[in-house]
């Protein structure tokens, strides 16, 4: 069952799709790409992350004749898709800095007698002299960049090496195919990319931003509250594998300690850690040995872990970009997964703090300055996300550029109830403070001074003599904070950009009209520090519930149906997950690359009696059948049996 040969089986893209990956139909984007590939034109394909942009290649690299190759930033990151790609039953090999010389010898040599369709290897690896000799003397059908941003000096990811790609390519005999993939949408990265790989009439394939299985939700929280809600949350998701961010080491520390003492199944990981355990503490996460991670933001680059069921933020992060990419790491097999974040209003302190150490070594001072005034207006978009009353999803669809047409009735935000206060009155003093302070200073002592605070500070400006002093002290600083960043949306308010951002009076014509009103919406009061409840997961009987019946594209085929009723699915789900970390063991692999959770949550809806019914189960190929279909057969029949009597 291998496509190991410069013969390939003369068989269709859709008809790899199923015998090696188990999945019936392309996903958006997929097969236009694939197509371009097989018509022999470059191709720059732009996806979020978890759309599925390996298939893109591997597919048609087994109906190319000669070899694929794969540029990839990571050595994790190769040595998972080679896996998976041996689990399909294709041979594949990477080649880094992992292996031996010794090794990579021997896996050229295998490379050049055509055992491999698909190599991997680490951009610096293209300029060894033995790499290019197999280069030269081999044919190479095409030359796959992916991670492609990692070429563009303006993404955070930006590798040298990865320039050298042009050199490399330009060498090879027989003008090999190009293709480019990253899910980093922004024009100048694209276009960095196809004009550093000189990409030739490139099809360039963009697909809509939207994850539409994540559940994005904000919470208003203070430190303390918190820790209860992630108690709560990690009760409540039991067995869900899941990352939480925080800020610093710190914070990443104490959680932990926290976590452990409770007996929760946790690791963490940190830039202050030894590497050996740092390594351990990613591996045991992978490997679903701990089900949580606990982590700063240097974890992640090069994760697939495809069963990530929830990512939560103990802290704001600093943009939105580095939220939707630690976010994005939830739900990459397309199941439900949800993405929580944390605010208190101390976290835009902590982001300040932690902006204004940046190093900012060989840039001058204009180049410096810039950045910084970059850094605390992305800074300001990631407050303003946390503090919106709208669609969630929409914010970070309009960030990156897109034009939602309605709110997505699946976030916290539209799943929330609010009530409306006119704020008038409130507004005109906000106003009036704003005044009293001469547009100089910034929105913490504005609302101080309003909500009559004993602080020091405010005697040293003379705050508390103002009029306005005091005059809101019955509001909440949520409440103000609110109303003044819509006073500010409203163009009421000015806030300037920078470290020191103070709030000055903006166009305030239309306020002073007699009858112009100021409607603040505001969160129903809720019971906030209890985890989710309308979020439904794989791992609760909830879901199967509404994901199972009448469900007639999946349960029909098994005459299994009378059963269904009977048996609790999530149960059968808990078994079959046990059999696949057992199988995972045994063979040295993470659980998700033997079957992925929407796997393991299709066989729970089939019920597959016999090989031909498990075929039908999303992501279950040939090889894999071979594999493992007895096994999971088994387990079924025998679940099925001891629970329909
Ligand atoms: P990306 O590189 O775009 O982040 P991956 O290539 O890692 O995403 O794919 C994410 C997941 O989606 C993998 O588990 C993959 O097997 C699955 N997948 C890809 N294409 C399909 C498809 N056509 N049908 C079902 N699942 C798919
Ligand atoms: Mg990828």
């Amino acid at each position: 069952m291998t496509g190991n040969n410069f013969n390939p089986p003369p068989v269709t893209p859709t008809q790899i799709l199923k015998t090696y990956f188990g999945y019936d139909s392309f996903r958006e984007g997929q097969e236009e790409i694939i197509d371009t590939i097989l018509n022999g034109r470059d191709a720059l394909a732009i996806m979020p992350t978890g759309a599925g942009k390996s298939l893109c290649y591997q597919v048609p690299a087994l109906l190319l004749p000669g070899i694929t190759l794969v540029i990839s930033p990571l050595i994790s990151l190769m040595q998972d898709q080679v896996k998976s790609l041996n689990e399909a039953g294709i041979h594949a090999a990477y080649i880094n800095s992992s292996l031996t010389e010794g090794q990579i010898s021997k896996a050229l040599s295998f490379a050049a007698r055509g055992v491999y369709k698909i190599i991997y290897v680490a951009p610096e690896r293209l300029e060894t002299a033995s790499f290019l000799n197999f280069a030269l003397h081999t044919p190479i059908s095409m030359v796959t960049v992916d991670e492609a941003h990692c070429i563009s000096q303006w993404g955070q990811d930006f590798r040298p090496s990865y320039l050298k790609i042009v050199d490399f390519v330009e060498q090879l005999p027989g003008n090999p195919i190009i293709s480019a993939f990253t899910a980093t949408a922004t024009e100048i990265v694209k276009n960095d990319i196809s004009r550093i790989l000189k990409l030739k009439n490139p099809n360039i394939v963009v697909t809509g931003f939207d994850r539409e299985n994540l559940y994005y939700q904000v919470e208003h929280l203070t430190g303390k509250q918190k820790d209860i809600f992630i108690q709560n949350y990690i009760k409540e998701h039991a067995n869900e594998s899941g990352i939480i961010y925080c800020a610093t080491r710190k914070n990443v520390d104490t959680l932990y300690e926290k976590l452990l003492k409770q007996g929760v199944s946790v690791t963490r990981y940190h830039a202050g850690m030894n590497n050996d355990i740092r390594k351990k503490s990613q591996d045991d996460f992978i490997y679903d040995r701990a089900s949580v991670v606990i982590a700063t933001n240097a974890f992640g680059m090069g994760i697939d872990k495809s069963n990530v069921r929830f990512v939560i933020h103990y802290n704001m992060p600093q943009s939105m970009e580095n939220y939707y990419q630690e976010a994005g790491r939830a739900g990459r097999d397309g199941e439900p997964a949800r993405c929580i974040l944390l605010f208190s209003t101390q976290d835009v302190m902590i982001s300040k703090m932690l902006l204004g150490s940046k190093d900012f070594e060989g840039m001058d001072f204009q180049e410096i300055e810039q950045v910084r005034q970059q850094d605390f207006r992305r800074l300001q978009l990631m407050e303003g996300y946390c503090m919106t009353t709208s669609c969630l999803r929409n914010y970070i669809l309009e960030y990156f550029g897109e034009k939602p047409e309605k709110p997505c009735d699946n976030c916290g935000n539209c799943h929330q109830e609010f009530v409306e206060t006119d704020m008038t009155k409130d507004a005109k003093w906000v106003i009036n403070c704003i005044s009293e302070m001469r547009g100089r200073f910034g929105q913490a002592l504005v609302i101080s001074t309003l909500r009559g605070a004993k602080k020091a500070r405010l005697k040293e400006i003379s705050a508390t003599d103002f009029t306005s002093y005091g005059q809101l002290e019955n509001r909440t600083e949520d409440d103000l904070r609110l109303l003044i960043s819509q006073m500010v949306r409203e163009g009421y308010v000015i806030q300037t950009e920078g470290e020191y951002s103070v709030l000055k009076i903006g166009n305030i014509a239309e306020l002073q009209q007699k009858d112009s009103r100021i409607i603040v919406k505001k969160f129903k009061e809720k019971e906030k520090i209890s985890g989710s409840r309308r979020h439904k997961s794989p791992y609760s009987e909830d879901f199967f519930q509404t994901n199972s019946v009448g469900n007639s594209s999946g349960t029909s085929n098994s005459g299994n149906s009378n059963n269904t009723a009977a048996i609790h699915k999530s149960d059968l789900f808990e078994t079959l997950r046990q059999l696949r970390l057992q199988i995972a063991r045994e063979e040295s692999v993470p659980p998700y690359i033997v079957f992925t959770d929407k796997t393991l949550i299709d066989m729970c809806e089939k019920l597959p009696q016999n090989e031909d019914e498990m075929l039908g189960v999303s992501g279950v190929g040939q090889n894999k059948l071979q594999k493992y279909g007895s096994r999971f057969l088994q387990e079924i029949a025998a679940f099925l049996a001891a629970n329909t009597q």
